[in-house]
């Protein structure tokens, strides 16, 4: 989307007690354009750096430059097949444990024993749901990278768990909907950082979202509400003229 960010930005936000996490990146290669995109998509939606190729030789060159921390890697592709780009990272030593899913076309199953014989962590047969990719993406950079996918964001005496989709201040349960969760989540996410309506909108409802700005205004009241008992501090700031965002010195003073 039009993040414009880079992770040395992302991650200078992040107080020490927050996940220390830059946004992990994810190289798609893919050469059905319209599935590497809702793919995309669907990464950024959930906060991933994505970068898109659609031929084999490209792959290659994109691996070298900007190393990801997880590769989405289609079994025939043009130029190299996603088979033979396999083989080489894992015959690199700086690749060896890179993190690689292959898509692979119904029929091909044979050939599945051969992907993950050559080093493929996991494999998806298409058609896929996407939501069961992105259960594999977590699931495997959980495993391989556990510092660059934290569960759990903590603030203070506020706790978000992300995988059980929970919230806890000091000890009780916060009820929220799930455009309050995600919307908390961004925030806490990069505390301290700025975020425009527009930009909330975009990052947290999705771009196809054609919403009123006015109706951040709405969610953000209803979390607020939700997050804080009389008396207690509201860890959300607004910011006159420019948006939101997570007062990075809640819980430190
Ligand atoms: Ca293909």
């Amino acid at each position: 989307m039009n993040d414009l960010q880079t992770n040395a930005e992302r991650s200078a936000g992040g107080a020490k007690a927050l996940a220390p996490t830059p946004a992990p990146r994810i190289l798609i290669v893919e050469d059905e354009s319209a599935l590497s995109m809702l793919l995309a998509y669907n990464l950024e939606a959930e906060g991933f750096v994505v970068d898109r190729v659609e031929r084999g030789d490209e792959a290659e060159m994109r691996l070298a430059e900007t190393p990801p921390d997880l590769v989405i890697l289609d079994w025939m592709l043009p130029g190299v097949s996603g088979l033979e780009i396999c083989r080489r990272l894992r015959a690199r030593e700086a690749t060896r444990t890179l993190p690689v899913i292959m898509l692979t076309a119904r029929g091909e199953e044979s050939e599945r024993v051969r992907g993950l014989s050559i080093g493929a962590d996991d494999y998806v047969v298409k058609p896929f749901s996407v939501p069961e990719l992105m259960a594999r993406v977590r699931a495997l950079l959980r495993r391989a990278r556990p510092d660059r996918v934290a569960t759990v964001l903590t603030a203070g005496d506020l706790e978000l768990d992300r995988q059980n989709w929970r919230v806890r201040r000091k000890g009780r349960d916060v009820h929220l909907g799930p455009t309050e969760f995600r919307l908390l989540e961004h925030l806490l996410e990069r505390p301290g950082r700025v975020f425009s309506r527009a930009q909330l909108l975009d990052s947290v409802w999705g771009l196809s979202a054609e919403i009123d700005e006015r109706t951040v205004d709405v969610h953000v009241g209803r979390l607020r509400k939700a997050l804080s008992e009389p008396g207690e501090r509201d860890p959300i700031r607004t910011v006159r003229g420019a948006g939101y965002s997570f007062d990075e010195t809640f819980g430190k003073s």
